[in-house]
C-alpha cells in the first residue's frame, strides 16, 4: 500500500511523511531527493541544460535511498543535495519529460523493492507516480508559514524570510506550470492546510484517513 503525500516546498511534507511511515512501520521515500540527485549529477558533469547528457550521467551512477538518506555510488550526498546551486537548478532539471521518466522509474522500482508498501512524498505522487494509491494527501500552508519552516534548513542559511518567500514562489510557479506532471492535488486527494496545525495534528489526520481504508 502506498500513501502519497504531495505539496509545495516548506509545507512540512518530509517531517509528516517520516512520522506517518514510523507510525505505520513502513518505509519512507523522498522523491524530491531524486530530482536533486539528478541535478547534482548534471551540475558535476556540466550538463544541467542538456537532458540527454543528464540521462547518460544518471546511467553511470548507482542510486539508493536508505534510512532517509540518498546514496550516490554508496556515498551519503544528503548535504550536497541541499546546496543553493542544486536548489536553484532543480525545477529546471525536473521539468524535462525524459529526466522525469527515468527518475519516476527509479522511484517505482524502489517501492517495488520494498514490498510495495511505503509513504512516498513529492509533487506528483498521487497524480502520476502512484495514481492508484488508496490514500492521497495534498499539504498546503500560507507563504509566510512555509518560509518560516524552511528557514531552519541548510539551504536557507543566511537568507531573509522575504528572500525565502520570493524563491519559494518562483519554484512553486515553475513546478505548477510545467507541461509534464505539474504540482497539483489529485482529484481524490485529501487537502490539509497545515498553517495552524502541529505536526502531530497533521499526522493524526493522515492516520485517520489510512484507518478508513
Ligand atoms: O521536495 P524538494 O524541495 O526536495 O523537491 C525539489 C524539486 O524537485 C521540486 O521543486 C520539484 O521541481 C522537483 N520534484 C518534482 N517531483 C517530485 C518531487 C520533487 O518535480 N515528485
Amino acid at each position: 500500500m502506498v500513501i502519497a503525500i504531495d505539496g509545495p516546498s516548506g509545507v512540512g511534507k518530509s517531517t509528516v511523511a517520516r512520522a506517518v511511515a514510523d507510525a505505520l512501520g513502513i518505509p519512507y521515500l523522498d522523491t524530491g531527493a531524486y530530482y536533486r540527485l539528478a541535478t547534482l549529477v548534471a551540475l558535476r558533469h556540466g550538463v544541467a541544460d542538456h537532458p540527454p547528457g543528464i540521462l547518460a550521467a544518471l546511467d553511470e551512477v548507482v542510486v539508493d535511498f536508505a534510512d532517509g538518506q540518498l546514496l550516490l555510488d554508496g556515498d551519503d550526498v544528503s548535504f550536497q543535495l541541499r546546496s543553493p546551486e542544486v536548489t536553484a537548478s532543480v525545477s529546471r532539471v525536473a521539468a524535462d519529460p525524459a529526466v522525469r521518466t527515468a527518475v519516476v522509474d527509479m522511484q517505482r522500482r524502489w517501492v517495488a523493492d520494498h514490498g510495495g508498501r511505503a509513504v512516498v512524498e513529492g509533487r506528483d505522487i498521487g497524480t502520476v507516480v502512484f495514481p492508484e494509491a488508496p490514500v492521497k494527501v495534498f499539504l498546503t500552508a500560507d507563504a509566510e508559514t512555509r518560509a518560516r519552516r524552511r528557514s531552519g534548513d541548510t539551504e536557507a542559511a543566511g537568507k531573509t524570510l522575504q528572500t525565502l518567500i520570493t524563491e519559494m514562489a518562483a519554484r512553486d510557479a515553475a513546478d505548477s506550470s510545467r507541461q509534464v506532471s505539474p504540482l497539483r492535488p489529485a482529484d481524490d486527494a485529501l487537502t490539509i492546510d497545515t498553517s495552524s496545525l502541529t505536526v502531530a495534528e497533521v499526522v493524526g489526520r493522515i492516520l485517520d484517513a489510512v484507518g478508513t481504508i
